[in-house]
């Protein structure tokens, strides 16, 4: 598959957003246009501490898609306790972005953490994304200047204003697509609709470009990926409606669109989904989020038809699932894949480079000072050690499935091998497709307690413990002790879908002995994979 994911995936977020008022606040967001505040952001590994707080907000929690933000106190919540500064936990790698546009029209009401990358840069060295040699760069309207000064730095001038924020793939993914222009767009579809002879009107046809243009680099989803599914979605009809009552270019049905429009702030009224803008700034944003789920463009689209319970099921029950229209999904990320590699071709790039990658944590084995962190320690065997054993089998199996896979060590005791947090920033540096967690657990106070267990931090990412859980439970040696569940694990907390894995009790003397056989690690590792494997997509493989 893709991985091109990869690069979308790029989009590793964290989102912080300073959002405040609407409508009748607009007075207030005018003054403090006015009287630009200095705000002085320290990033961490897992937080950012703001200070201080900027215009009287308080932080808001949102639910919707686990994005945070900042809310002015003065709407409604005016009891709200106001303190100089505030730390936020974050669990995802920090880049935490609106719409592009968004920000543009909103700047004076919003501050927006934005990643590390981007805040770190200097005033005259923003970030300049290098493209490949055979398409020109994006210049278009919604480069601005970005004027953040240093986050250390206390300055009169407003320094914190992000009039653009290029979500800047990893050095890794650079390369897989580009955000190209609308007035490239344009051309592309131009070219495409009267190739194929399809009868989009030009003005049409330049609102869908110049609007997928703006969404696909605020989202970091590839731009022809995004009119590829608009074609098989929609054909560009913006007022195209489903029998099943999905609505506009990117088929989004009202339950969809809704929470998404009052999240970024965009028309909510009846027909407002039918408008280009609104309706890809809503699917944009949408594939956005079932890529974060999937870690894969092929997952995203499959979530997308199917819903990401329909998707797993279907990828589960080898039957292959079906919309309401009776498209199977293969078919539906094949046919946008295709059309995107068309697209691709009339701009000179080859086919998009699909490889996979997965990374392998094989829990502790990290050395500090003279200690050895070993894990859990039960008699002369040691957790570390049984970690890698089966950490190492699934790379190799994953490996002959044509995945690229990263661990993050390969020997004991070795005092080369990162620490947590160095792990968790080469996750978000090489973006994986999936993260996996490999550990093995102990209970002191009960030796009859066995039995493996999936963790995952991120509400999303119970998708892909989902998906091991299965195949867990149908081969691995050492049966299922409880259903994947939440917890809040540094490791976890990378961009990609992640999990951790404790394959067996190390107190437990039946989980013991397989733990330490070579042929029930391959065993459990095979298992293991089968999850990952699937998850992936079988279309994949
Ligand atoms: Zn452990």
């Amino acid at each position: 598959m893709y991985n091109s994911l990869g690069a979308m995936k790029k989009i590793y977020t964290i989102t912080i957003i300073i959002l405040t008022i609407i409508g009748s606040l607009v007075m207030l967001s005018v003054s403090a246009l006015l009287n630009p505040q200095v705000v002085d952001i320290e990033i961490g590994n897992n937080f950012i501490k703001l200070t201080p707080i900027p215009h009287n907000m308080t932080i808001v929690r949102e639910n919707f898609y686990n994005l945070y933000k900042f809310q002015d106190t003065t709407i409604g919540n005016s009891s709200s306790t106001h303190s100089s500064s505030i730390t936020l936990l974050v669990t995802y790698p920090l880049t935490l972005i609106t719409p592009t546009d968004y920000i543009a029209t909103t700047t004076e009401k919003s501050l927006i953490i934005a990643s590390q990358d981007f805040l770190i840069a200097t005033p005259t060295t923003s970030p300049t994304p290098t493209t490949p040699t055979t398409a020109t760069t994006s210049t278009g309207t919604s480069t601005g200047t970005e004027t953040a000064t240093s986050s250390k730095t206390h300055t009169a001038t407003p320094h914190i204003t992000i009039a653009d924020i290029n979500l800047i793939p990893p050095p890794e993914r650079k390369h897989t697509f580009l955000f190209l222009s609308g007035e490239e767009l344009y051309e592309i579809l131009m070219a495409y609709t009267r190739y194929h002879e399809i009868n989009t009107p030009t003005e049409t046809v330049k609102s869908i470009a110049y609007s997928t243009a703006k969404w696909s680099k605020t989202f970091g989803i590839d731009p022809l990926l995004i009119l590829a599914q608009i074609r098989w979605e929609s054909k560009f009809k913006p007022y195209a409606r489903s029998k099943s009552d999905a609505k506009g270019l990117m088929q989004l049905k009202d339950f969809v669109y809704q929470p998404i429009a009052r999240f970024l702030g965009l028309d909510t009224s009846t027909n407002a989904i039918y408008d280009i803008d609104n309706n890809i700034a809503a699917g944009t944003y949408y594939m956005y989020y079932k890529m974060r789920t999937w870690g894969t463009e092929t997952g995203a689209l499959g979530a997308y038809l199917l819903g990401d319970t329909g998707y797993l099921q279907a990828l589960w029950n080898e039957t292959e699932g079906k919309d309401s229209i009776g498209t199977t999904y293969n078919k539906y990320i094949a046919k946008i894949m295709n059309t995107r590699n068309e697209l691709r071709s009339y701009i000179g790039l080859p086919p998009y480079d699909r490889t996979l990658i997965v990374y392998i944590s094989p829990g502790h084995g990290t050395y500090d000072n003279g200690y050895y962190d070993m894990g859990a320690i039960v008699g002369k065997y040691y957790e570390s050690r049984i970690n890698l054993g089966i950490a190492l089998k699934l790379k190799n199996i994953l490996e002959t499935k044509g995945i690229t896979v990263y661990i993050a060590r390969t020997k004991e005791n070795d005092p080369e091998t990162p620490y947590l947090s160095e792990r968790v920033r080469m996750i978000n540096l090489i973006h994986p497709n999936v993260v996996i967690s490999i550990h093995a657990n102990a209970n002191p106070y009960s030796k009859s307690i066995r039995g493996y267990e999936i963790y995952y931090r991120k509400a999303y990412d119970k998708f892909l413990a989902r998906s091991i859980d299965k195949s867990m439970n149908l081969s691995s040696p050492i049966p299922k002790h409880k259903e994947p569940k939440y917890m809040k694990l540094i490791i976890l907390s990378g961009w990609p879908p992640s999990v951790l894995i404790e394959t067996g009790y190390m107190t437990n003397s039946q989980d013991l002995s397989i733990l330490l056989s070579d042929n029930y690690q391959w065993a459990i590792a095979q298992s293991i994979a089968e999850g990952v494997l699937t998850f992936l997509g079988n279309s994949n493989r």
